[in-house]
């Protein structure tokens, strides 16, 4: 997950990288009430997940509280690169003397840690790679070792920082990486980091992503969810940790395995082009070992979605045999309506696998009114297209 600026900055502060302190506003006025407590000047500053707000007129300085107002009224509501802006952040304006720039990033194919430190900060930094390469320091990071005082002294020399703030420069680099460690980011970024003409380096800017997978150590984490831009439907499949995202078409898919997943996406978009156009409406993967309960919840989720007027089962069975997923599918219907909720959606079911035979047997023997199935999934593909498109 991406954070927001004042997100990444909240986590900074934490681990003791130095930043300006700030406030959300989400009105003008709130903005007004922000710069007359920090007093003037203060920057006003669009809060998407993109890089670039500077370019496109989403960071402000405002010289008083009335202007900060004006400002953050423009920026509020502003469209920068297909993001709306919800909130801008308020923050007392620094003076900058220099601009640097610094990261740390998870280096996959060489299973480290990369660290990329430039005294050329400010822009943005692909252009630096790109017209000025060594201006653009990288440094392997051991992920055991981590980066210690003597690693951070190594990127600062790499980078050719100016001895004078060397040190602060390292300290900085040091506390960066705790928040990497600490809070399972895979991206911890500044750019820029400041020199004040008072000799002071801080963080102006922040950018950090974190993994997804440790959610579970971080309780605090499930603040960060962006539940302005985040769609409803993903929002409640998350509650049930389904792996679900949300698409816009007419089918509804469930599938076990990624793969299996993505190609039902890709057979269903084929077969909806005779019936008009129609097309899958999410991605749900719902794992090779899926419960009963994990198969209702997947269901729930696909069938209460406006969109979706058909929906494709497509397992295949592997360790959880298909007669157990036979089974699941027919458990969770009746676990649906001992809920309440109304079932209306024709639902196609191809199962293939691990005791297909007898899977299959279970469905057709139980002859539920909903569940039609179907043999291969070209042709599952098919009739679940046509269903949703009413023919
Ligand atoms: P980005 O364009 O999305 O990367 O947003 P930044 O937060 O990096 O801001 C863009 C630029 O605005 C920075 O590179 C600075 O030049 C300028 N800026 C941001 N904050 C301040 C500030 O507090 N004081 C001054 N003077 N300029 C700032
Ligand atoms: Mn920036």
């Amino acid at each position: 997950m991406d954070l927001y600026e004042y997100q990444a900055k909240h986590l900074f502060g934490k681990h003791g990288v130095p930043v300006t302190p700030g406030e959300v506003c989400t009105t003008g006025d709130a903005a007004h009430e922000a710069t007359r407590k920090f007093g003037s000047p203060v920057v006003v500053k669009a809060q998407v997940k993109t890089g670039g707000r500077g370019k496109a007129g989403g960071v402000k300085l405002a010289d008083s509280p009335d202007d900060a107002l004006a400002k953050a009224t423009a920026i509020l509501g502003m469209d920068i690169k297909g993001h709306t802006v919800y909130k801008v952040l308020v923050t007392p304006a620094a003076d900058i003397a220099e601009e640097y720039y610094v990261s740390f990033l998870l280096d996959r194919a060489n299973r480290a840690f990369l660290a990329m430190a430039s005294v050329e900060g400010g822009v943005e930094i692909e252009e630096v790679a790109a017209t000025n390469p060594e201006a653009l320091a990288k440094v392997r990071v051991d992920a055991l070792e981590g980066c210690t005082p003597e690693k951070a002294r190594e990127i600062v020399a790499a980078a050719r920082f100016p001895e004078a703030i060397a040190d602060q420069v390292a300290d900085v680099l040091v506390r960066l990486w705790d928040v990497l460690v600490k809070e399972d980011a895979t991206l911890v970024e500044v750019n820029p980091l400041v020199l004040t003409p008072t000799g002071e380096v801080l963080a102006l800017d922040g950018k950090v992503t974190l993994d997804g997978n440790a959610d579970f150590r971080h309780a605090s984490h499930a603040d960060f969810t962006d539940r302005e831009n985040t769609d409803a439907i993903e929002l409640r499949a998350k509650e049930f940790d389904l792996n679900y995202v949300k698409l816009h078409g007419e089918v509804g898919i469930i599938g076990n395995g990624a793969g299996l997943v993505m190609s039902t996406l890709d057979v269903v978009a084929y077969a909806g082009e005779e019936f008009g156009g129609i097309k899958p409406a999410n991605f749900l993967d719902i794992g090779g070992g899926a419960s009963a309960e994990v198969m209702a919840n997947g269901l729930d989720i696909v069938l209460n979605d406006p969109e979706v007027k058909s929906c494709f089962v497509n397992v295949f069975g592997g360790i959880t045999a298909c007669d157990a997923v036979a089974n699941g599918v027919l458990q969770a219907l009746d676990m649906l309506e001992a809920k309440g909720v109304k079932l209306t959606k024709p639902i196609v079911a191809r199962i293939d696998g691990n005791n297909a035979v007898e899977g299959r047997r279970i469905l057709t023997e139980a002859n539920h009114p909903l569940v039609e199935l179907v043999e291969t999934m070209d042709d599952a593909a098919r009739c679940v297209a046509q269903l949703a498109a009413g023919k």
